[in-house]
This record gives C-alpha cells, sequence and structure tokens, in this order.
C-alpha cells in the first residue's frame, strides 16, 4: 500500500529564548520539586471534594441547560448552589454569572449585611483598590457605605504586614462586620492562611460575639484543602474568572457561608422578597459547573507558575513576595521590577509569551477603580481573567508586579521565560 501520511515529524516553531535562560529555568525547576508534590496532593484532596459535592447533590444532565426569562426553579443555578455551599462549608451559597465581577460581589455582601448605622471595620489594613469607592473612603455622594450612613474603620497591619491582634480587640468591639482580605491583593503584604484567618476570626468573635466575618476569597479557593468557613468565617465572596471559575467560567461570582446572611446577600443582588428565587441562567451554567469542577487542577496549575516565577526571578536577583519559606495563602507572586523600564518590559513579555492576545502590546492606562496608571498583561480566553497567566502592575513606588494564574504549567512556565527575554532584550536583565 502506498505510504498516506508523510512519516518526517511536523517541524516544529521553537521559542527563541536564551540558553543561559533556559539553564536558569531548570535550576528553579529543579528547587520547585518538592513544592510542586505538595501542590499536586493538595489538588487531589480538593478534586475529591469536588466530585463528592457533585455526587452527593445530584449534578444531572438537566443541570447543564439555561433556562430564560424569570428563571424560576432553575434546578441547574439551584443545584450549584448546594455543590459550592457543600465544597466551600457553608449553609447556602449564591453562585451567578450576574454578579459582573468580585468588587460587585463583594458590595453585594457589603450592602446586603450592613445596614445605616453599622460600623464595617477591616481587619486586614486597606481593603483592595476597587473597594475604597464602594466604602466611601475615597469619593462622596456617589452611593457608596458611607453615603448610606455605614461608618468605616481598619486596622492597620504591623509593619512586618502581619495582623495587629492586639488592635483587632479594640476596634472589633462595635462593628457590625469584620472584613478580612485573604490575598495580598495589589500590596506585599503576606497571604494570609486559613489557619491565620482562624485566629483573626478567634479575636474579632472574642471581642464582639456577634459580629459578621466577611472574607474577600479571591485568590484564595482551593490553594489549600481547608476554606474560611472552615475557620470560623460566615460569608467568603471571590470572583468566577479567578480560582473556581478555572478559566471556563465566562464571568461570574459567589458569595457562601450562613444561609441568613446569604438570603440577605440575595436580596442585594436581585431584589428584597425575590432573592435566590429569580435569575435565569441563560447558557452559563455549564461552563460554570465545568470551572469548579476543573479548578483544584488548575488552580495547582497556576501555583506551581508561580512557585517557578518565585524561583526563577530570585535566581535572576529580583525580590519577590512570598518570600523564602513563607507558606503559601493565594496564587500571587509579586516581584519587585526596580523600575518602570522593567515592570513594563515584563509585562509586555507575559503578553507576549500568551495564547490569546499575544501580538498586543498592553500599555498603561487609567483603569476604572484604581487610583494610579496600571499596565495589564492577559492574554486570556476570558477578558481580565486572572486566573489565566496575567501580570498586573500598578505604575508607582515599588514597582511591582503582580504575577498570577497559569492554566497550564507548560505555558505559564514559557510565559515568564518570554518575559525574561524581553528583559533581557531590552537591557533591564543581565546574564552571566
Ligand atoms: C480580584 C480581587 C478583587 C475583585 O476584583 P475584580 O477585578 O472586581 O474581580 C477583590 N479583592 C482581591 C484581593 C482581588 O484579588
Amino acid at each position: 500500500m502506498a505510504e498516506i501520511f508523510d512519516p518526517k515529524p511536523a517541524v516544529q516553531k521553537g521559542f527563541e529564548i536564551d540558553e543561559r535562560i533556559l539553564r536558569l529555568a531548570e535550576k528553579a525547576e529543579e528547587s520547585c520539586a518538592e513544592r510542586f508534590a505538595e501542590i499536586d496532593r493538595t489538588a487531589r484532596v480538593n478534586g475529591e471534594k469536588v466530585l463528592k459535592a457533585f455526587i452527593d447533590n445530584k449534578v444531572s444532565a438537566a443541570c447543564m441547560t439555561g433556562t430564560a426569562g424569570y428563571g424560576y426553579g432553575d434546578v441547574g443555578r439551584d443545584t450549584l448552589d448546594a455543590v459550592y455551599a457543600q465544597i466551600f462549608g457553608g449553609e447556602d451559597a449564591l453562585v451567578r454569572h450576574n454578579f459582573v465581577s468580585g468588587t460587585h460581589a463583594l458590595t453585594c455582601a457589603l450592602f446586603g449585611v450592613l445596614r445605616s448605622g453599622d460600623k464595617l471595620v477591616s481587619l486586614t489594613g486597606s481593603p483592595y483598590d476597587t473597594l475604597e469607592e464602594v466604602i466611601g473612603i475615597r469619593g462622596k455622594g456617589n452611593g457608596s457605605l458611607a453615603d448610606f450612613g455605614v461608618s468605616y474603620d481598619q486596622v492597620e497591619l504591623l509593619p512586618d504586614g502581619k495582623p495587629d491582634l492586639a488592635e483587632i480587640f479594640n476596634k472589633a468591639k462595635d462593628a457590625k462586620v469584620a472584613y478580612i482580605q485573604r490575598s495580598r491583593g495589589y500590596s506585599l503584604r503576606p497571604a494570609l492562611t486559613v489557619d491565620g484567618i482562624a485566629e483573626l476570626v478567634k479575636a474579632a468573635k472574642g471581642a464582639n460575639p456577634n459580629i459578621y466575618v466577611i472574607v474577600d476569597n479571591c485568590y484564595g479557593e482551593f490553594v489549600e484543602s481547608k476554606e474560611p468557613l472552615q475557620a470560623g468565617a460566615d460569608l467568603i465572596v471571590g470572583s468566577l474568572i479567578k480560582n473556581p471559575g478555572a478559566g471556563i467560567a465566562e464571568t461570574g461570582g459567589y458569595i457562601a457561608g450562613s444561609k441568613k446572611l446569604v438570603e440577605q446577600c440575595a436580596y442585594r443582588l436581585t431584589c428584597v422578597g425575590m432573592g435566590k428565587e429569580v435569575g435565569c441562567s441563560l447558557n452559563q451554567n455549564k461552563s460554570m459547573y465545568q470551572g469548579i469542577f476543573f479548578a483544584p487542577e488548575v488552580v495547582a496549575n497556576a501555583l506551581k507558575t508561580a512557585v517557578f516565577t518565585e524561583e526563577i526571578m530570585s535566581l535572576c536577583h529580583f525580590k519577590c513576595y512570598p518570600e523564602k519559606g513563607e507558606k503559601r495563602g493565594d496564587i500571587i507572586t509579586a516581584v519587585l521590577m526596580k523600575d518602570k523600564e522593567s515592570l513594563i518590559a515584563f509585562c509586555q513579555g507575559v503578553q507576549k509569551g500568551s495564547p490569546v492576545d499575544s501580538y498586543v502590546l498592553p500599555e498603561p492606562w487609567d483603569m476604572p477603580g484604581y487610583d494610579s496608571q496600571v499596565i495589564m498583561a492577559a492574554g486570556t480566553f476570558n477578558t481580565g481573567s486572572s486566573i489565566e497567566l496575567s501580570a498586573d502592575a500598578p505604575l508607582r513606588e515599588p514597582f511591582a508586579a503582580y504575577v498570577q494564574g497559569g492554566l497550564t504549567f507548560a505555558a505559564g512556565r514559557m510565559g515568564i521565560l518570554t518575559a525574561l527575554q524581553e528583559m533581557f532584550d531590552r537591557h533591564c536583565l543581565k546574564l552571566f
């Protein structure tokens, strides 16, 4: 029989990465081995937890199809709420594509729980940039919590970035809600571990047994095998274009925790009295189910990319956070870039190694909600999705690039290598 295909292997066009960068990559990977094994163990525990929640809640083929109109009795939507509640250890959950972002979900949680005359206290210093306007720290007359008579106070972090337990005791006494940000966000403080969150919950509830603890869980889901509700928090909130959506959910957010508080949040998202009963799922259910199903594995890939970034950037003499030996509480690696040029070269290099929009050059811009210019490398399937490899950097001292995500380790690793190559090409990196 005649030869029907060409037996020669297809010629692959490789990445043009300097030999010295490739050697650094090899060295970095060698020192990651133990931590990679630990990440795989956590992914397995979490993967089993997710599978069990699917089985226990009888996720069915019918759950994958959506509804239109009011969405009364949407079995896919209601079952997904129950699946999330079980996975995260809550009584109930609200998982909706209608949340436009993590900030929106957090806003619903705060407005859902707080009332005029109440006090909100942040236990972890300044909250994430976009929440400043929501709370009313910046801006006036926009309908912020402050405009509605909710007062705000914050417990500053100690000089080493750790929470100030003594001060928490003082400031939590007369507050209705204690707010905790698990991830480092755009700052160099350490992310909180779940055990660290448990200490804060204990301190706040010790001072005031009636206080509600709300945790901004962004970037923290599945990093450990426990979640903050299991550390005593009352509500957790996150974004579906981060960890729990696995790059598959197209948009959305979630809130999980106590039944009563979740209902109050649902009243804020839709209408008082209607809450969780309305809201059609359109065609979003399947991607949200697949997202949470894949999330433990995808978070593991993002964590491997993060640990690799930490190692190789340290080998190139850039200061990185988390610091050596620090236990991870989120998927972020912050890299101090020394100057603006290096920061921009790094971010543009990450973009060059991305699966989508690799040919696009990201530029610094005035992003809504942020008070300095931000450059964002995000060559992602879902716009702005940061469980996909992305590097964000506010253009301000200390010129830190916040690197996170990576749907697969192969692509995440290569994104970092193209960034190093870009820095080298622009004389922002010396190689020996
Ligand atoms: C991403 C994030 C948020 C929410 O941001 P969105 O861009 O609105 O989704 C809030 N807090 C932290 C710590 C975050 O990382």
